[in-house]
């Protein structure tokens, strides 16, 4: 099964450092949730996985089966088949749903491809898309917008899911946008989740919101308090930290706040 490896790892932000040695193993078909209190790491990991530029690995390692993804570009990451969903996505004024999708798509499938070769063929591809889109209950008209322009929380949880669809990743990471989702559009992309299939990929789910997990319980459950994991369980943690909040783990682990 392929398995991201994340061993001892450090990152830090300018001269912060932010993840104090972070172990953590996904293996692919497994759902993991990570909580923590605001402010512990959470997005910090995902960002430093996916190579994002600011956030300097100081120490440890992260594999892809084996191989070294701390000495890929953020682009070969994705190509590799390391998906994230943003915290705060980035709008694309200009450039249509469905033309970034397209170009998306190319490129995952083609990891070989360079800019300006052959794009996977407009009928294929607008097939696949009008598929993937019924299926998730969205209007067709939704790949007509401009990425992320204007759209609405819940709009952008929507297309971050689509994309996620299409390019069917290896391991996909979802930060959980803070604010802006009502109950609604979260429970949406809860299903939305089990429907692209969680089995078909390693998931880390980065969440406050029990109802994202609603329809995707995770077989582990870890903590980051402080920039490290403090504890794993399994999805029954998960259930205590959302009707409790993080004050035993506060408790049992001064160390680390
Ligand atoms: P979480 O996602 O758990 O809320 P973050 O990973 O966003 O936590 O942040 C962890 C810590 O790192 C916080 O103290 C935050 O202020 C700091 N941090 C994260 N990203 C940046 C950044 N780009 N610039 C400055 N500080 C940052
Ligand atoms: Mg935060
Ligand atoms: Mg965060």
């Amino acid at each position: 099964k392929p398995t991201l490896t994340i061993t001892n790892l450090h990152v830090s932000v300018g001269d912060k450092p932010i993840l104090r040695g972070v172990d953590l193993v996904i293996r692919h078909g497994e759902t993991h949730a990570m909580m923590g209190p605001n402010g512990s790491g959470k997005s910090t990991l995902g960002l430093a996985i996916m190579g994002h530029p600011g956030y300097e690995v100081t120490e440890g390692s992260i594999t892809l089966d084996g191989e070294d993804v701390l000495a890929m570009s953020p682009d070969q990451r994705a190509r590799g088949g390391i998906f994230m969903a943003f915290q705060r996505p980035m709008a694309i004024p200009g450039v249509k749903m469905a033309d970034f999708l397209r170009h998306a798509t190319t490129n995952v499938r083609n990891p070989e491809r360079k800019e300006g070769e052959e794009l996977i063929p407009m009928r294929e591809f607008r097939k696949e898309l009008k598929g993937k889109m019924e299926h998730l209950r969205m209007d067709v008209e939704f790949a007509r917008r401009y990425v992320n322009d204007g759209f609405s929380g819940g709009e952008m949880k929507r297309a971050e899911i689509l994309t996620m669809a299409m390019l069917q990743p290896t391991f996909a990471i979802l930060d959980e946008t803070d604010s802006g989702l009502d109950a609604d559009a979260v429970r949406l992309a809860s299903e939305s989740i089990a429907e692209i299939g969680r089995e078909k990929m390693g998931l880390l789910i980065i969440t406050h919101h029990d109802k994202l997990l609603e329809h995707n319980p995770p077989e582990f459950t870890h903590v980051m308090l402080g920039g490290r994991i403090v504890e794993t369980g399994g999805s029954e943690l998960a259930d205590e930290l959302h009707t409790n909040g993080y004050d035993r783990i506060r408790k049992a682990h001064p160390e680390a706040d």
